[in-house]
């Protein structure tokens, strides 16, 4: 998919290009809660393995297919949450949301994922960014509803 007129540079930053390349965290965990989504606008996939433990994301991993950044966020996505506690994953996703889809500037605890914020000048991208993030939030939620 192309974007004439608007400067690549500030969709493929570096460091984008780099997960996309060498994807962290990639790879499947057993007995891990399995989510996953897609983006039919762009054909992008991501299936996700969650481990939460005491409120915390003790280990996630990540397969997928599709364009480099949607594959690209979910990598730097996954290295952003592993270890961090419930809350301080709810905060990231919060802080991305708001990036991606509110113009926010990027929050300090987003770490290289502020090279995706290039990415809101492209709103069809947009999607692409976000897909690991809603697959995410999926992830987290308790796996059985109180009747
Ligand atoms: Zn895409």
């Amino acid at each position: 998919m192309s974007e004439p007129g608007l400067p690549l540079d500030d969709l493929y930053r570096e460091v984008i290009i780099d997960h996309y390349r060498k994807p962290r965290n990639r790879g499947t965990i057993d007995g891990a809660r399995h989510v996953e989504g897609v983006n039919p606008v762009c054909g992008d996939e991501i299936r996700m393995d969650v481990v939460i433990e005491d409120h915390t994301v003790k280990d996630i991993a990540f397969e997928g297919a599709g364009c480099s950044i949607s594959q690209s966020s979910a990598s730097m996505m996954t290295e952003e949450v592993k270890g961090r506690t419930l809350g301080e994953v709810e905060a990231k996703i919060a802080h991305f949301r708001a990036m991606m889809l509110d113009g926010a500037e990027p929050a300090a605890d987003l770490g290289d994922l502020e090279a995706l914020q290039g990415v809101t000048k492209f709103p069809v991208r947009v999607k692409c960014a976000m897909l690991s993030w809603n697959v995410l939030q999926e992830g987290l939620e308790p796996s059985t509803t109180p009747a």
